[in-house]
Protein backbone atom coordinates (compact mmCIF):
# COMPACT_ATOMS: atom_id res chain seq x y z
CA UNK A 1 0.00 0.00 0.00
CA UNK A 2 1.58 3.23 -0.72
CA UNK A 3 0.55 6.97 0.34
CA UNK A 4 1.05 10.44 -0.75
CA UNK A 5 1.95 12.71 1.64
CA UNK A 6 1.73 16.93 0.56
CA UNK A 7 5.10 17.56 2.32
CA UNK A 8 7.12 14.98 0.05
CA UNK A 9 7.32 14.17 -3.63
CA UNK A 10 7.35 10.27 -3.42
CA UNK A 11 5.28 7.64 -2.62
CA UNK A 12 4.94 6.78 1.15
CA UNK A 13 4.74 3.24 2.48
CA UNK A 14 3.76 2.57 5.94
CA UNK A 15 5.94 0.08 8.09
CA UNK A 16 6.57 -0.66 11.29
CA UNK A 17 9.90 0.31 12.67
CA UNK A 18 12.70 -2.38 13.54
CA UNK A 19 13.88 -3.49 16.74
CA UNK A 20 16.72 -1.72 17.31
CA UNK A 21 16.27 1.17 14.86
CA UNK A 22 15.33 4.84 15.45
CA UNK A 23 14.18 7.02 12.62
CA UNK A 24 14.06 11.17 12.95
CA UNK A 25 10.48 11.97 11.91
CA UNK A 26 10.21 15.15 9.66
CA UNK A 27 6.65 16.14 11.02
CA UNK A 28 7.99 16.19 14.72
CA UNK A 29 11.97 16.22 16.56
CA UNK A 30 10.66 13.59 18.56
CA UNK A 31 12.18 10.04 17.20
CA UNK A 32 10.05 7.08 15.56
CA UNK A 33 10.64 4.72 18.27
CA UNK A 34 9.93 0.51 17.47
CA UNK A 35 7.06 -1.01 16.97
CA UNK A 36 5.29 1.87 16.05
CA UNK A 37 4.14 2.70 12.79
CA UNK A 38 6.01 4.90 10.55
CA UNK A 39 5.53 6.40 6.87
CA UNK A 40 8.76 5.98 4.81
CA UNK A 41 10.06 6.99 1.72
CA UNK A 42 13.41 4.53 2.20
CA UNK A 43 15.13 5.88 -0.74
CA UNK A 44 15.13 9.60 0.72
CA UNK A 45 15.32 8.31 4.48
CA UNK A 46 12.26 10.60 4.55
CA UNK A 47 9.98 9.67 7.58
CA UNK A 48 6.95 9.99 9.34
CA UNK A 49 4.84 9.33 12.87
CA UNK A 50 2.18 7.52 11.74
CA UNK A 51 -0.17 10.75 13.61
CA UNK A 52 2.41 12.99 12.45
CA UNK A 53 1.86 11.93 8.85
CA UNK A 54 -2.32 11.47 9.37
CA UNK A 55 -2.59 14.62 10.61
CA UNK A 56 -5.50 16.97 9.37
CA UNK A 57 -4.10 20.19 6.89
CA UNK A 58 -6.33 22.14 8.50
CA UNK A 59 -7.76 22.44 11.87
CA UNK A 60 -10.06 24.65 14.10
CA UNK A 61 -8.60 25.54 17.36
CA UNK A 62 -10.18 27.36 20.38
CA UNK A 63 -6.97 29.35 20.48
CA UNK A 64 -7.35 30.67 16.95
CA UNK A 65 -11.32 30.68 16.68
CA UNK A 66 -10.67 33.35 14.12
CA UNK A 67 -8.99 31.59 11.00
CA UNK A 68 -8.51 27.63 10.10
CA UNK A 69 -5.16 27.30 11.04
CA UNK A 70 -2.70 24.96 8.49
CA UNK A 71 -0.46 22.16 8.31
CA UNK A 72 2.55 23.75 6.60
CA UNK A 73 5.29 21.35 6.42
CA UNK A 74 8.35 23.87 6.98
CA UNK A 75 8.39 27.64 8.04
CA UNK A 76 8.10 30.12 5.98
CA UNK A 77 10.07 32.24 7.81
CA UNK A 78 13.40 33.14 6.64
CA UNK A 79 15.51 32.03 9.89
CA UNK A 80 14.03 28.75 8.71
CA UNK A 81 12.25 28.13 12.06
CA UNK A 82 9.44 29.51 13.65
CA UNK A 83 8.75 30.15 17.77
CA UNK A 84 5.92 28.28 19.21
CA UNK A 85 3.16 30.42 20.75
CA UNK A 86 2.15 27.57 22.51
CA UNK A 87 5.26 26.43 24.08
CA UNK A 88 7.41 29.65 23.62
CA UNK A 89 10.23 27.09 21.97
CA UNK A 90 11.53 26.73 18.49
CA UNK A 91 10.63 24.39 15.99
CA UNK A 92 11.81 24.01 12.21
CA UNK A 93 9.69 20.83 11.01
CA UNK A 94 5.53 20.65 10.70
CA UNK A 95 3.83 23.70 12.51
CA UNK A 96 0.18 24.33 12.67
CA UNK A 97 0.30 27.95 11.24
CA UNK A 98 -2.23 31.16 10.30
CA UNK A 99 0.47 33.48 8.16
CA UNK A 100 -2.26 36.15 8.38
CA UNK A 101 -1.67 36.65 12.44
CA UNK A 102 1.80 35.00 12.13
CA UNK A 103 0.63 31.99 15.00
CA UNK A 104 2.79 29.17 14.74
CA UNK A 105 1.91 26.22 16.69
CA UNK A 106 4.26 22.53 17.30
CA UNK A 107 2.09 19.62 16.17
CA UNK A 108 2.26 18.65 19.29
CA UNK A 109 0.89 21.78 21.07
CA UNK A 110 -2.03 22.18 18.66
CA UNK A 111 -3.31 18.87 19.76
CA UNK A 112 -2.57 19.52 23.81
CA UNK A 113 -5.34 17.91 25.60
CA UNK A 114 -7.48 20.92 27.42
CA UNK A 115 -7.86 19.03 30.63
CA UNK A 116 -4.95 17.00 32.47
CA UNK A 117 -4.48 15.46 35.85
CA UNK A 118 -1.11 16.45 37.41
CA UNK A 119 0.20 13.30 40.73
CA UNK A 120 1.75 17.51 41.69
CA UNK A 121 -1.63 18.55 42.42
CA UNK A 122 -4.83 17.42 43.86
CA UNK A 123 -7.63 18.90 41.06
CA UNK A 124 -7.72 18.97 37.36
CA UNK A 125 -5.78 21.29 35.44
CA UNK A 126 -7.24 22.63 32.38
CA UNK A 127 -5.67 24.33 29.10
CA UNK A 128 -4.98 28.21 29.45
CA UNK A 129 -4.80 30.34 26.42
CA UNK A 130 -4.18 33.55 27.00
CA UNK A 131 -5.52 35.83 24.70
CA UNK A 132 -3.49 38.09 22.45
CA UNK A 133 -3.93 41.57 24.34
CA UNK A 134 -3.01 39.89 28.13
CA UNK A 135 0.40 40.91 27.81
CA UNK A 136 -0.23 43.83 30.00
CA UNK A 137 0.22 41.80 32.86
CA UNK A 138 3.18 42.77 35.51
CA UNK A 139 3.23 39.93 38.43
CA UNK A 140 5.93 37.46 37.48
CA UNK A 141 4.28 34.32 38.18
CA UNK A 142 6.70 31.26 38.07
CA UNK A 143 5.59 27.60 37.67
CA UNK A 144 4.09 25.71 40.40
CA UNK A 145 6.77 22.78 39.11
CA UNK A 146 9.93 23.70 37.81
CA UNK A 147 9.51 27.03 39.62
CA UNK A 148 10.97 28.62 36.47
CA UNK A 149 8.98 31.76 35.44
CA UNK A 150 5.97 31.38 33.29
CA UNK A 151 5.72 33.74 30.25
CA UNK A 152 1.85 35.57 30.46
CA UNK A 153 1.94 35.65 26.74
CA UNK A 154 2.38 31.45 26.65
CA UNK A 155 0.05 28.74 27.08
CA UNK A 156 -0.06 27.22 30.85
CA UNK A 157 -1.89 24.79 32.78
CA UNK A 158 -4.16 26.03 35.48
CA UNK A 159 -6.27 24.76 38.39
CA UNK A 160 -10.08 25.94 37.89
CA UNK A 161 -9.78 26.46 41.37
CA UNK A 162 -8.90 30.30 42.12
CA UNK A 163 -7.35 29.84 45.87
CA UNK A 164 -4.94 26.94 44.62
CA UNK A 165 -3.61 29.62 42.29
CA UNK A 166 -1.83 26.50 40.33
CA UNK A 167 -0.18 27.64 37.23
CA UNK A 168 2.20 25.47 35.24
CA UNK A 169 3.83 25.27 32.04
CA UNK A 170 2.69 22.93 29.49
CA UNK A 171 5.37 20.81 29.32
CA UNK A 172 5.92 20.46 32.82
CA UNK A 173 1.88 19.61 33.39
CA UNK A 174 2.20 17.08 30.94
CA UNK A 175 6.13 16.03 31.68
CA UNK A 176 5.09 13.03 29.66
CA UNK A 177 4.61 15.11 26.85
CA UNK A 178 7.62 16.73 26.35
CA UNK A 179 7.58 19.30 23.52
CA UNK A 180 8.30 17.25 20.60
CA UNK A 181 5.89 14.31 21.76
CA UNK A 182 2.21 14.78 20.00
CA UNK A 183 -0.44 13.55 21.76
CA UNK A 184 -4.10 12.98 20.20
CA UNK A 185 -5.92 11.01 22.55
CA UNK A 186 -7.74 12.09 24.95
CA UNK A 187 -6.85 13.03 28.65
CA UNK A 188 -7.41 9.68 30.04
CA UNK A 189 -3.90 8.31 28.05
CA UNK A 190 -2.17 10.94 30.19
CA UNK A 191 -3.85 9.80 33.17
CA UNK A 192 -2.62 6.23 32.58
CA UNK A 193 1.23 7.02 31.73
CA UNK A 194 1.37 9.47 34.58
CA UNK A 195 0.53 7.29 37.24
CA UNK A 196 2.52 4.57 35.97
CA UNK A 197 5.73 6.50 35.60
CA UNK A 198 4.76 8.59 38.75
CA UNK A 199 5.35 6.22 41.70
CA UNK A 200 7.98 4.27 40.29
CA UNK A 201 10.64 6.36 39.01
CA UNK A 202 10.33 10.20 40.20
CA UNK A 203 12.32 13.30 39.05
CA UNK A 204 15.70 11.56 37.78
CA UNK A 205 14.34 10.16 34.85
CA UNK A 206 15.36 11.69 31.39
CA UNK A 207 13.22 13.38 28.67
CA UNK A 208 14.44 10.80 26.32
CA UNK A 209 12.81 7.69 28.30
CA UNK A 210 9.93 9.32 29.06
CA UNK A 211 8.86 10.27 25.28
CA UNK A 212 9.71 6.63 24.78
CA UNK A 213 7.44 5.48 26.99
CA UNK A 214 4.69 7.25 26.15
CA UNK A 215 5.16 6.44 22.94
CA UNK A 216 5.23 2.85 23.66
CA UNK A 217 2.22 3.13 25.94
CA UNK A 218 0.40 4.30 23.30
CA UNK A 219 1.35 1.84 20.94
CA UNK A 220 0.04 -0.75 22.82
CA UNK A 221 -2.96 0.75 24.06
CA UNK A 222 -3.50 0.73 20.15
CA UNK A 223 -2.57 -2.68 20.00
CA UNK A 224 -5.20 -3.60 22.30
CA UNK A 225 -7.80 -1.83 20.57
CA UNK A 226 -7.12 -3.58 17.30
CA UNK A 227 -6.78 -6.82 19.31
CA UNK A 228 -10.35 -6.56 20.42
CA UNK A 229 -11.81 -5.23 17.25
CA UNK A 230 -10.20 -8.30 15.93
CA UNK A 231 -11.49 -10.51 18.71
CA UNK A 232 -14.93 -8.47 17.74
CA UNK A 233 -15.03 -9.57 14.55
CA UNK A 234 -14.00 -13.11 14.79
CA UNK A 235 -16.90 -14.09 17.28
CA UNK A 236 -19.57 -12.33 14.40
CA UNK A 237 -17.54 -14.38 12.44
CA UNK A 238 -17.98 -17.63 14.28
CA UNK A 239 -21.80 -16.88 15.61
CA UNK A 240 -22.73 -16.48 11.92
CA UNK A 241 -20.64 -19.47 10.71
CA UNK A 242 -22.54 -21.29 13.53
CA UNK A 243 -26.07 -19.86 12.81
CA UNK A 244 -25.21 -20.80 8.73
CA UNK A 245 -24.69 -24.42 9.82
CA UNK A 246 -27.73 -24.64 12.07
CA UNK A 247 -30.16 -23.68 9.06
ZN1 LIG B 1 6.45 13.04 14.29
ZN1 LIG C 1 11.52 10.29 -1.27
ZN1 LIG D 1 5.20 24.39 21.08
ZN1 LIG E 1 -5.36 34.10 11.99
ZN1 LIG F 1 7.44 24.56 34.58
ZN1 LIG G 1 -6.47 23.21 42.72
Amino acid sequence: MEYKHFSHEHHLTLSKVQEGHHHQCHGCPALCHPPSSIFACWKCNFFLHEHCGNANRFIKHPAHPEHPIILTPTPTYCSGSFICNACGSPGNSFSYSCALCELDLHVNCAFLPLKVTQKAHEHDLYLYIPSPDSSQETTKEVCKICAKELSPKLWSFICAKAECGFRVHTCCATNEVKPGQYIDDGPEVIDQTSSNSAKSQPEVETNQTQTGFTMDQLNEIEQLRLQMQMSNQLAQMMASFNLANLV
